[in-house]
């Protein structure tokens, strides 16, 4: 499942930032998820469930936000938000699209003690 080694590398981030800004215990975390991200938001939940027992991040709660994907037009260089990846400019109906957010998936913040 590849939700859990995305969360098992979310966990080593945090493990990692504990040691920089000293913290022991992770409450929250807040990743941001892309539309076109290839993450299955409820496999996503489940899978931290697992990668956070018995790590600093023990009964941390997960809040996901989903951001907005968007585009540059390769032929009249409008920038929009877009829902499907294949979604025409809608100034003028080109589909040269330039991706230029939706695939990403990160930590936005944590809350820490
Ligand atoms: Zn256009």
């Amino acid at each position: 499942m590849h939700e859990l080694s995305l969360c098992q590398s979310v966990i080593e981030t945090l493990q990692r930032e504990s040691l920089q800004h000293h913290y022991q215990r992770v409450k929250r975390v807040r990743l941001e998820i892309g539309p076109f991200a290839t993450v299955d938001e409820e496999a996503l939940r489940f899978a931290f469930e697992v990668a956070r027992s018995e790590t600093l991040a023990e009964g941390a709660e997960l809040e996901i936000i989903r951001s907005e994907a968007r585009a540059r037009c390769r032929s009249c260089s409008n920038s929009f938000a877009i829902t499907e990846r294949f979604d025409p400019c809608p100034l003028c109906a080109s589909h040269e699209l330039e991706l230029l957010s939706g695939e990403e998936l990160r930590i936005v913040d944590l809350q820490v003690e």
